[in-house]
């Protein structure tokens, strides 16, 4: 029994030094007293966590503050910088981003490349793997410690072997993309859906910062989704939860690229945005929009629409509505199933926010319990864009916490 009374304590340590470090992203440079305040923790655990820190050079002690008001001086503890970098990517179905970031998640270098439609498998991840490098020179400069890559992908994956089983939006399938990029890189290597790091990174330093119940959605070219459950990313038996964008809402409806019919990405995602604007030209309705489509069809973007909206124009306002309000449909059914404290709304949907945030609260009103209703708020990313990327960031700090001996450069 005594070895497994050391597994709960050693735990317990753990999620105290995930604690502390929560917060030291947070509010860094901060005191141990403020530390011990805001962790509920005594000052001597605290001492002894943060002496951990110190040891593994996560922290450093920087420039005493003035205490408040006591005229005496507090020394501060913040993240150091130069304890190591890492280098986070995400593809997209029309685009490349790569990051590196930094140990306090700094984004110290970022590039975005769009993706040519049918690039296929291979020459993207070469592609991937060469703009990854030029992180990681980057990163070399500021640390010699590489904490390792990741990679947030838009479709199923093998948790085991970092194998892209289905994405269906890219067109690919049984993809080995981490063991591809083990030719490349000798750190550790990540590969997740891209929703699931969105949710994780948010709910590390994003907008679900202290949020135990969260759903988050991510609307681009598909509807992906992750899920926090009780603290926890929730990935089911197989690790393949949380795919909300494939709900049939319709069954007699579009055709998905999943293969099934009427799912709820077909009427809430980018394409389907875009195809309620072309249809509405199609039936002859005006719109500062008809210029752009009628010319060059494939240069219609969200900003585009999101502008029009702006000048009042009824194609753009109407399209954004239908998609609001389809939104607004399903998250009240999830948000009478799981009863989030916050649903947060991320993906290049995110920008015509203004436009569809006032409809999914109208829907919600109007379709949820009203209990579930009130205990729920809905926000924006607050990585927007980059939420997939700095969740890559989060989940490899994270493993560095749990095994800091490991990450010794
Ligand atoms: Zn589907």
């Amino acid at each position: 029994m005594s070895d497994f009374k050391t597994g709960n304590h050693g735990m317990l340590r753990q999620q105290n030094l995930a604690g502390i470090m929560h917060h030291l992203y947070e509010n860094a440079p901060i005191s141990r007293i403020e530390l011990s305040r805001l962790t509920g923790l005594n000052k001597a655990t605290v001492s002894s966590l943060i002496n951990q820190l110190l040891e593994n050079q996560f922290v450093h002690e920087v420039g005493a503050g003035e205490g408040k008001g006591t005229g005496r001086r507090t020394v501060l503890l913040d993240l150091n910088p130069a304890r190591g970098f890492i280098v986070s990517s995400e593809i997209g179905v029309d685009f490349i981003t790569v990051i590196c970031a930094d140990f306090t998640a700094e984004v110290i270098w970022r590039k975005q490349e769009p993706l040519p439609a049918d690039l296929g498998e291979t020459v993207t991840l070469e592609r991937l793997a060469t703009l990854m490098k030029e992180a990681a020179a980057v990163g070399s400069r500021q640390s010699n410690t590489f904490l390792g890559v990741s990679v947030a992908v838009p479709g199923l994956i093998d948790p085991h072997s970092g194998t892209l089983l289905f994405a269906p939006n890219l067109g690919w399938q049984d993809t080995p993309v981490a063991e591809i990029l083990r030719r490349s890189f000798n750190v550790p290597i990540f590969v997740d859906n891209e929703a699931t790091l969105a949710a994780l990174g948010e709910q590390f330093f994003g907008a679900a910062e202290g949020y135990r119940e969260v759903l988050y959605l991510s609307a681009g070219v598909g509807l992906g989704g992750g899920l926090v459950l009780d603290g926890d990313l929730y990935k089911g038996a197989g690790g393949f939860a949380a795919e909300f964008g494939h709900m049939t809402m319709d069954p007699q409806g579009e055709q998905c690229q999943c293969g099934n019919r009427g799912c709820w990405e077909t009427q809430v995602s980018q394409s389907a945005l875009f195809r309620l604007v072309k249809n509405a030209l199609a039936a002859g309705q005006p719109s500062v929009l008809a210029k752009t489509v009628n010319t060059q069809p494939e240069t219609l973007s969200i900003r585009a629409i999101v502008e029009a909206a702006r000048q009042g124009d009824d194609v753009a306002l109407s399209a954004l509505k239908k998609v609001g309000q389809a939104l607004g449909v399903g998250i009240a059914s999830l948000v009478n199933v799981l009863n989030p404290g916050l649903v947060v709304f991320g993906g290049a949907l995110s920008l015509a926010s203004e436009f569809l945030l006032p409809v999914i609260a109208e829907e919600l009103h109007r379709r949820a319990l009203h209990w579930n209703e009130e205990t729920t708020r809905i926000v924006i990313a607050k990585f927007g864009m980059d939420a997939s990327v700095m969740g890559g960031v989060a989940k490899i700090l994270q493993a560095v916490l749990a095994n800091p001996a490991q990450a010794v450069g």
